[in-house]
């Protein structure tokens, strides 16, 4: 008796289950954006309102974030922030507002996003050199997209050092449409990046670089390691955030399928840093003066986290787009 009474419980359950998986909720907007919410916690609250309560396309005659057309040099105290190491082997010289890095190998430096023009010899140059970095041992310049608070220090560097620059193919197209006359310059073509993907090593360094298209056509994001303490942990870089893009329904699913693709990287990689190209989705101006801190026995870096909570930001990402990809239909 008992066998079969078991038997009859679990093809209860069984029928149970299908018959929720016959009827799931519908799928709407509001109800990803309550899933948003969610997965952003208080980890990307501010992520969550730039993408998905407020997105800067809402309301937008066309795309923004773009190099302005005339050099404009804000007042210094606004954006100077002191380079800082954060961590073994990697370096923040970058703005209040713009993330640039320097990450060490043991065949040179690999930076990864420059600033706007008037920022490159303050921050990057001038704050490798006071880190005892030498900015003549950059042999790559990683771009996460053509936009000018990220790339114009890119022919700088790739025109004193050397260094060569990587862009997504489809950045490369926009960027070489630039004026000689741009502000920062027209770096040369170097390593364009196609849909597929590039691992670029150097020396014991190997960054794992992921086209996550849709802030741009061309973004980049990558996966690499970083040590504290000399212990290794995995960073998951995300190249570009904001709904700035025209607004049409074919664009949020690029952007959507590109943090898809980030989760399923991330699930194989363990990531267990998130860090993003601007101070307000990351924290990294907070973060990079915190890590200056002595930490008490057993006290994680200011940036260390858990993949679950990684996983949370292309999670927040991926329904923000789909919640406005629905929304524009
Ligand atoms: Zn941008």
């Amino acid at each position: 008796m008992k066998p079969q009474l078991l038997t009859a419980a679990a093809l209860l359950t069984a029928v149970t289950f299908t018959a929720h998986a016959q009827a799931p909720a519908p799928v709407t907007p509001e109800s990803l954006v309550t899933a948003a919410k969610r997965a952003a916690g208080l980890d990307y609250a501010g992520t969550f309102l730039r993408i998905c309560v407020a997105p800067d396309n809402l309301n937008a005659g066309g795309p923004r974030g773009a190099a302005p057309e005339t050099r404009t040099v804000p007042d210094r105290a606004l954006w100077y922030a002191r380079p800082y190491k954060v961590f073994d082997n990697l370096y923040f010289i970058g703005t209040r507002i713009h993330s640039a890095w320097a990450l060490t190998t043991s065949a040179g430096i690999i930076v990864i996003d420059t600033l706007f023009d008037y920022a490159i010899e303050t921050e990057m140059i001038d704050g490798m050199t006071a880190l005892g970095l030498d900015p003549r041992t950059i042999k790559y310049v990683l771009i996460s997209h053509a936009h000018g608070d990220h790339d114009q220090g890119a022919a700088l560097l790739q025109n004193r050092y050397g260094a060569k620059v990587v862009m997504g193919a489809a950045d490369w197209d926009s960027t070489l449409q630039r004026p000689a006359s741009a502000p920062g310059g027209v770096p040369k073509r170097d390593i364009a990046v196609g849909p597929e993907g590039l691992k670029i090593t150097l020396g014991d360094a190997t960054v794992d670089v992921i086209a996550t298209p849709g802030h741009t056509p061309g973004t980049l994001s990558y996966f690499f390691p970083v040590k504290d303490a000399g212990r290794t942990l995995t960073v998951a870089y995300s190249g570009g955030t904001a709904f700035n893009f025209p607004r049409r329904a074919a664009n949020f699913a690029i952007y959507r399928d590109s943090q898809r693709k980030m989760t399923e990287v991330a699930e194989a990689a363990g990531p267990t840093v998130l860090m993003t190209n601007h101070t307000e989705f990351d924290r990294a101006y907070d973060r990079a003066r915190i890590a200056q801190l002595p930490r008490a026995p057993g006290e994680k870096h200011p940036y260390e986290t858990d993949m679950a909570t990684v996983l949370r930001y292309f999670e927040m990402a991926a329904n923000c787009a789909e919640a406005q990809r629905l929304s524009t239909q």
